[in-house]
């Protein structure tokens, strides 16, 4: 994709800040988020009209009539504005609200068969397309989608990582799996790829931190939730922010490293982040499992440390450390340490 386009005419730089609330409530809420986002300094707003929800009797999302405020938002104060569309018919009514582009939902990313009819429904754009990640950390489906829209001819095109749903045990509400969006950017290294700490950490003290992760890691730009009374909101009350705290946030960002790709040092740290990514979502999964055999240990009268099992385990990893040439000692310790925390996990188990 060698002949991608900024994804807004007159944006230029790096990264690329896009806030706004989960959804747009009331034309007064939806006008102040918008102040508050101009006043951040950020020049894309965004707010969701129409809201996919997990839960029937959710709300829903105010629907079409948002859209007014939306284009009132984008007069007012001259912002670019996007809204989330899951058919065709949204986004023809985004298209006659004039809106500047759109995302395309974790939720409907997992569907070929809407994202093909959302494609379809593009052709002849020229308006910005976000694709956030489909809800499963699955790169080929994440890919798929996103070409489905350049094949139709969009050329202002992006991608951002929202997380992904597991049913592994993580202080986040979508496991960032950083290592599949990283995988993105060495399949298509020209499209910008932006995180979207806040439906990642799912709670707003885990927004600063996270946001910090992503522009560590090479991300172009971060979409961030934003509310004047994030208390009050009627979809995602615990992940959003004010738009003070957004000020705040993006003054204290560090942007240490140059972009992914521009330096030779930048793309070996950046592997190695990623493999680190890796190690710790692994050792995560592996203590999931631990947790699980402690139940079935306590279930049946099982003590939790079985010694042969443990110096089985050692052995088959030194004898794989030294047909990989690494040191034994050094895989050793690396495993006793594992072993150490897996118990502790299962003794954990007993307690509960
Ligand atoms: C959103 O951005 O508010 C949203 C619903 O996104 P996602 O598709 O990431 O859940
Ligand atoms: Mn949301």
């Amino acid at each position: 994709m060698e002949d991608l386009k900024p994804l807004f005419s007159d944006a230029c730089c790096e990264p690329l800040y896009i806030a706004g609330p989960c959804s747009a409530e009331s034309r007064e809420q939806l006008l102040a988020a918008a102040r508050g986002v101009a006043a951040a300094e950020v020049s894309v707003l965004r707010a969701g009209v129409w809201k996919p929800r997990t839960k029937p009797g959710s709300f829903e999302g105010i629907g079409s009539k948002a859209l007014e405020w939306l284009a009132e938002a984008k007069r007012e104060y001259g912002l670019r504005v996007i809204t989330e569309v899951a058919t065709p018919e949204h986004l023809e009514q985004v298209l006659k609200a004039g809106l500047d582009g759109v995302w395309i939902g974790a939720r409907t990313t997992t569907n070929p068969f809407a994202m093909q009819q959302i494609a379809d429904a593009l052709r002849g754009v020229d308006n910005a397309v976000i694709v956030k990640n489909p809800v499963i950390p699955d790169v080929d489906l994440w890919v798929g989608a996103i070409e489905r829209i350049y094949n139709s001819g969009i050329r202002r095109l992006a991608a951002v990582h929202r997380g992904f749903g597991t049913h592994q045990t993580t202080p986040y509400r979508n496991a960032p799996h950083w290592s599949v969006p990283i995988e993105l950017h060495r399949r298509i290294p020209t499209m910008s790829i932006l995180s979207d700490p806040s439906h990642i950490g799912g709670r707003r003290d885990l927004v600063a931190q996270l946001s910090q992760q992503a522009l560590d890691l090479g991300f172009s730009g971060l979409m961030i939730e934003c509310h004047p009374r994030p208390e009050e909101a009627l979809s995602d009350a615990a992940q959003q922010i004010t738009p003070d705290t957004l000020s705040k946030l993006i003054a204290t960002l560090k942007l240490r490293r140059t972009p992914a790709g521009n330096d030779a040092l930048g793309d070996f740290r950046l592997h190695i982040d990623t493999i680190d990514s890796r190690i710790i979502e692994l050792l995560a999964e592996r203590m999931d499992v631990a947790r699980e055999i402690g139940e079935y240990k306590r279930q049946h009268g099982m003590a939790v440390v079985q010694h042969d099992r443990y110096n089985e385990l050692l052995l088959a990893a030194e004898a794989k450390a030294e047909a990989m040439s690494i040191s034994k000692k050094f895989v050793n310790q690396i495993f006793s340490a594992i072993h150490e925390e897996s118990v502790r996990q299962q003794l954990d188990v007993g307690k509960e």
